[in-house]
């Protein structure tokens, strides 16, 4: 059976699953959206997700014609409906139909769809042996343009760093913020471990406020290992001891060797799969 997707209180199948060319989601980049994980038949995060999907749409000043209650009920039901127990779930609000210039108010009314679907976003060998990864050139948005805690449905700076990390023959960029400090990966968070103490950047420092770090951050509380949130600059990540990245979709994937040095001893390390296990059973136990 061909899998099925929630458009605006309707379902339809994939290959019919379409929005118009005038979707201002389309022509301008003009949304939000979130990208979500099911374990076992649970939408990991709901809540949280939910949040960060309103926070963004208040942003943008983007009025959301659903309540949490009926996206929460449109994504259970697609779950269902396309038969899944582990699936990712695509979560995206668009300004809507409008005409061809950028006036937001020539756009009535809002659409949203969901889709679910499987996604595998570094090989299986990466997760257990570290990937290698460069810092890319293209920096996160500055805050006083698109902040980057609003997820927006505008990622060229993250492609555009996906695309150097393709030139240099790695799987992933990390993204430096105007300051030239880290900031994360294009679209992961990232954390480094050094003398046993865990250390992420702020919020502050040009990030996505990601779901898969806090539960990281409450899982080194959990484990009692100590945890920093920290400005840190390329030198940090050079001279760490270990480095990994978290996201809804990549979950917890080790780094070894980033812009060609090799963190720590070129494997992932003790901390990075403590945490990996320790997340994966979260994610099944709570
Ligand atoms: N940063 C960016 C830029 C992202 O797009 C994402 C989501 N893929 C993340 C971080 C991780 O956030 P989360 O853990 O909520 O998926």
């Amino acid at each position: 059976m061909p899998l099925k997707v929630w458009i605006d209180g309707k379902f339809y199948d994939k290959a019919d699953a379409k929005i118009s060319v005038y979707d201002h989601g389309l022509l301008y980049g003009d949304g939000v959206f979130e990208g979500i994980r099911v374990y076992s038949g649970r939408i990991f995060k709901v809540e949280e997700h939910l949040t960060r999907l309103f926070d963004s749409a208040k942003t943008i000043r983007l009025a959301i014609p659903y309540s949490r209650e009926e996206l929460r009920a449109a994504m259970t039901e697609t779950i269902k409906l396309n038969n899944f127990a582990d699936c990712y779930i695509r979560l995206v609000v668009t300004r809507g139909v409008g005409y061809l210039g950028l006036n937001p108010a020539k756009c009535p009314r809002p659409s949203a769809f969901v889709i679910t679907d499987t996604i595998e976003m570094y090989p299986r060998e990466m997760y257990d042996n570290g990937m290698a990864v460069i810092t890319a050139s293209v920096i996160r948005n500055h805050p006083n343009a698109i902040s980057p805690r609003v997820k927006s449905l505008n990622y060229l700076n993250n492609i555009l760093a996906r695309l150097e990390a393709a030139d240099a023959g790695v799987s992933e960029a990390i993204m430096l913020n105007h300051e030239g400090n880290v900031a994360e990966c294009s679209a992961d968070n990232i954390f480094i471990a050094r003398h046993g103490t865990v250390l992420t950047p702020t919020i502050t420092d040009g990030i996505l406020e990601g779901i898969t770090r806090d539960v990281i951050i409450d899982l080194c509380t959990r484990l009692n290992i100590p945890c920093v949130e920290k400005t840190l600059q390329r030198h940090d990540l050079y001279i760490a001891d270990e480095c990994f990245l978290t996201g809804s979709a990549a979950e917890v994937a080790p780094i070894t060797k980033i812009d060609g040095r090799i963190i720590g001893p070129g494997t992932p390390g003790p901390i990075t799969k403590k945490l990996q296990e320790a997340f994966h059973r979260y994610t099944r136990e709570g």
